[in-house]
């Protein structure tokens, strides 16, 4: 398994970012590709470890020593076969995933782990580049109709699992464009936009229809398309935002994320969008959560041209060391520093903000906030106590609401008489990811509320295999785990 010694023979390395200067002038991805002698060397860092816990620290299980060992020969076509066979979009989690594969690395418990992601990306970059993905329409259709709702990571990968399995597929879509929120979340210098059209165009070739602009629920009843299709997976996410209700939450200049990012998204396409324009040029902004909404917050109102930018986070400053609590091969809660929290944000930790100030014409002009401490109790819920004393006044005229999604809408429960689970995600089990309605499925964000791209393919993929078994008594789609190896 790559080259025996090469964990002592080559340091970790990992692609370079265009300096901050230079990459804030616009939206296009600023990595330096790793060259392909550097890449070998990373392959090799592999070792024969065992047990290699990557595998299941991955939500695909991909085959990842495996991949390695084939970069590390040069074999990069059988790379790419190795990685299709657990991942349909390798080139979305090459570049956007937060790498649990590499937390769960063995070479990580002393040494700096494998820099798995980026030998994914290049492996599927190559790939592309050398033609080796290609249109794998099915030998035989089943006459079996999928509507799937959503067109994000698991909607397009549960369509592409069932396409291949011989049934026909139609992706349906409320926005313009396919995607969701790698689309119209995800900003362009995190995955620039033809990454996904290149795929798409692939899939369109072996057979999924695409319908944009259908709001199913809205435009097409939900019960109509569950009596025209012979299954139906629910792909649509987890896209009800967390509001901030305090005082001066109306204020002209308190937005939410999520019609921030989509609609400068658009911009960059070109592409008309609905409301006011928003806009961070010569802006104090602040941006109230820390996560990754928060953090592509920052790095588009940078773009715009912002005079600052701050960051809230109500939890304190994490380390970036492991917590204790959380050993190898866990998935550690520590403090991540992303792009765009390099391109010029302040960070403020342990942080609650108490009301929005505005002046007479009903404009933002500032906030108030209270330091914040989280009382631990064995057993419980950490408590959210405010530090007396702490009050403070900030100036800006633009905040950013990016603090999280509380679950799925009610649209589609509603009208096709769906269980809810306590989290207001749409119940689905999680052995088979049925709905309480034979037939109706439901997979990615919208089951298992907001989450990771990773998961979200994995969910599709697996939900897929349960509807193909649905529909033909068994399957020979792959479950996660088994790449595309023969079921026995
Ligand atoms: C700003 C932001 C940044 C993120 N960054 C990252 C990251 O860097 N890495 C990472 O791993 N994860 C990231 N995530 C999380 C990740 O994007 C999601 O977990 C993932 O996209 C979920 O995929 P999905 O297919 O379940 O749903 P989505 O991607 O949300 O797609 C759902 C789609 O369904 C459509 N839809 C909904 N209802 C209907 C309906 N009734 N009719 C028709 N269409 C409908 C929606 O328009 C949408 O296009 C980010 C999330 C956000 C919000």
């Amino acid at each position: 398994m790559g080259k025996i010694t090469g964990f002592m023979e080559f340091d970790r390395k990992v692609e370079a970012y265009a300096p901050v200067e230079k990459r804030i002038k616009n939206y296009k991805e600023f990595t330096a590709p790793l060259k392909e002698g550097e890449l070998k060397n990373q392959g090799a860092r592999c070792m024969d470890c065992g047990i290699p816990f990557c595998h299941s620290g991955c939500p695909l299980g991909n085959l990842i020593p495996d991949f390695n060992d084939a970069v590390y020969h040069g074999k990069w076509e059988k790379a790419s076969q190795i990685l299709h066979a657990t991942n349909n979009f390798p080139e979305f989690t090459g570049r956007l995933c937060p790498a649990p594969c590499e937390e769960a690395c063995v070479l990580g418990i002393n040494e700096d782990p494998v820099s798995i992601e980026n030998i994914e990306k290049n492996i599927a970059e190559t790939a592309f580049k050398n033609g080796w993905i290609k249109p794998e329409p099915p030998l035989k259709r089943t006459g079996k109709k999928v509507g799937v709702i959503g067109s994000g990571p698991a909607g397009l990968a549960a369509a592409q699992q069932l396409n291949r399995a011989g049934h026909n597929v139609t992706v349906f879509e409320r926005d313009e464009k396919i995607g969701g929120l790698l689309r119209y979340g995800i900003p362009d210098f995190k995955m620039e936009k033809h990454v996904i059209d290149r795929r798409l165009e692939i899939m369109e070739k072996e057979g999924i229809e695409f319908k944009t602009g259908v709001h199913v629920g809205v435009d097409l009843e939900a019960a109509q398309l569950k009596k025209d299709f012979d299954a139906l997976v629910l792909c649509g996410g987890a896209t009800v935002r967390r509001n901030l209700t305090i005082p001066g939450s109306d204020l002209k200049g308190v937005v939410q994320a999520m019609d921030f990012l989509p609609q400068n998204n658009r911009k960059v396409d070109g592409i008309p969008f609905i409301g006011e324009d928003i806009s961070a040029k010569g802006k104090k902004v602040i941006v109230i959560g820390g996560g990754d909404t928060g953090s592509d917050c920052i790095g588009t109102s940078i773009r715009h041209g912002a005079v600052s930018v701050i960051n809230f986070e109500i939890m304190p400053k994490g380390t970036t060391e492991r917590p204790e609590e959380q050993p190898w091969p866990f998935w550690p809660m520590r403090l991540r520093t992303s792009t765009s929290h390099k391109e010029g944000a302040e960070r403020i930790f342990s942080i609650s903000t108490k009301r929005f100030v505005g002046d007479s014409n009903g404009n933002l002009k500032g906030l108030i906030t209270s330091e914040v401490t989280w009382e631990k109790i064995p057993g419980q819920r950490p408590i959210l106590k405010e530090v007396e004393g702490t009050e403070k006044e900030w100036e800006c005229d633009l905040v950013l609401l990016a603090l999280g999604f509380t679950g799925s809408e009610p649209t589609l429960a509603d009208q096709l008489d769906l269980e809810m689970d306590e989290r207001t995600n749409i119940k689905g089990s999680s052995l088979n990811y049925q709905t309480n309605i034979p037939g109706v499925f439901v997979a990615g964000d919208q089951r298992r509320g907001q989450s990771l791209i990773v998961w979200a393919i994995s969910e599709g993929r697996q939900a897929a295999h349960h509807v193909d078994a649905y529909l033909m008594g068994k399957s020979n789609l792959p479950l996660k785990g088994e790449g595309d190896l023969p079921r026995v």
